[in-house]
């Protein structure tokens, strides 16, 4: 019999990268999963299911409103969206064809990243400003807000922020000079969770939309992520994801959610339309989000650690390797286990070793972040138990090839 991938015959995996899209997300508490079954057996206004979605993520986030959306990646295009076209359907109708609109999104070029890809398919360009001067070594300065401010003018359409502990410059540096100017700040925000304040801070420094990914820590669906703002710009967002095959004169959605006194007609499915999610994914979202903030950092960060030390005591005395375990300062519970491989001893480098243990029976998929470095890496958060002795086994193997 066997599991599900085993009756598909589809070979899995063990996953000690952590929550990577390409090795399928976050693992999902039973919770979870049991609420995304249930959800698939009864039939919901979809329209409906997203307002109360709205409501529990305003809560959460403490933003105006919110929306479940297929991914963090999604959220930016919805966002980038909204900020385009506003409530006007006839705008929604026409992208990517921006010529007319505001059409342009001012970033920091450090900020860029292969996921501004989502930006950029809404037909917009990406106006880069600054110079990264410190990761060269022969500077210590970044892209500073009023370059930022200088870029903006009558075309901008928003500025994309991308969130991490790093980042540069400050959020409310640089939502006080687009806030100025009038135009939103969208943060990209997907990775950043733990810590759970994190949910509110970026509202709070004033970004007018913030997305999350579902399927990273916060343990939800691989293909759901939250979009929270600003009401005018989620219900822009909304009414270019939702399916529209309706009369203008059947749709009522909740009012409070999408104001229908302040549109002519209902646009055409939209730029989003693409990235539908389903009442599973709402639903599985809105649990995991729900456990997440009810488990709290310190819970979670036991829990985390916990594995990632007994990780770290399996793969203890093997030869050619330092093996450490490696906090996160910024994130509570993301520790990780860094082996510091000795290539010239082992007489092979960690890209080696990160090959032969995906080729290995079973595959496991360390962490390639840091392997230029001759380190392999290793992440509790999609390990389950039984998977460290075998992580640990199928190292030992490796390392003793050949001595
Ligand atoms: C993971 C990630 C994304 C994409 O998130 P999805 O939920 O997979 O769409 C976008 N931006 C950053 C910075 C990320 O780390």
């Amino acid at each position: 019999m066997g599991d599900v991938f085993e009756r598909l015959g589809i070979p899995t995996i063990i996953n000690a990268k952590g929550t990577a899209t390409r090795l399928s997300g976050a693992l999902l508490a039973p919770e979870v999963v049991e609420a995304m079954a249930e959800a698939s057996r009864t039939p919901v206004d979809m329209t409906v299911l997203q307002a109360r979605a709205s409501e529990i993520i305003a809560e959460a986030t403490g933003a105006e409103a919110g929306y479940v959306t297929s991914g963090a990646a999604a959220g930016l295009l919805l966002g980038t969206a909204a900020a385009v076209t506003g409530l006007d359907p006839a705008r929604m109708n026409r992208l990517p064809d921006t010529r007319g609109m505001a059409n342009r999104v001012v970033v920091a070029r450090s900020h860029r990243n292969f996921y501004d890809h989502a930006v950029r398919t809404c037909g917009v360009r990406l106006v880069e400003v600054g110079l990264a001067d410190r990761f060269a070594g022969a500077g210590v300065r970044d892209t500073e807000a009023w370059e930022i401010e200088a870029a903006i003018d009558a075309r901008t359409a928003a500025v994309l922020y991308v969130a991490q502990p790093h980042s540069q410059p400050s959020l409310p540096d640089v939502v006080a000079v687009a806030r100025a100017r009038g135009v939103p700040v969208i943060v990209d925000a997907a990775a950043q969770l733990p810590p759970a304040a994190n949910l509110r801070r970026f509202i709070a420094e004033g970004a007018d939309l913030v997305v999350f990914s579902g399927g990273k820590a916060l343990g939800g669906p691989q293909a759901s992520g939250i979009l929270a703002g600003r009401r005018d710009l989620i219900q822009a967002a909304a009414l270019q994801h939702l399916d529209t095959d309706i009369h203008f004169a059947q749709w009522n959605p909740p009012p409070a959610f999408l104001d229908k006194s302040r549109l002519p007609g209902l646009p055409q499915h939209g730029i989003g339309r693409p990235c539908k999610v389903g009442r599973e994914e709402v639903v599985g979202l809105l649990v995991a989000l729900r456990r997440f903030i009810a488990e709290g950092d310190a819970a979670r960060e036991a829990r985390w650690t916990a594995r990632a030390e007994a990780l770290r005591d399996a793969l203890a005395d093997l030869p050619h390797a330092e093996v450490t375990l490696v906090p996160d300062s910024y994130r509570p519970g993301m520790a990780g286990v860094r082996l510091r491989l000795d290539e010239a001893a082992a007489g092979f480098d960690a890209m080696a070793l990160l090959n032969r243990l995906a080729a290995g029976e079973p595959s496991v998929h360390a962490d390639n972040s840091q392997v230029g470095d001759g380190i392999v890496g290793f992440a509790p958060i999609c390990l389950r138990d039984a998977d460290i002795d075998i992580v640990a086994r199928r190292v030992a193997q490796e390392l003793r090839r050949n001595s």
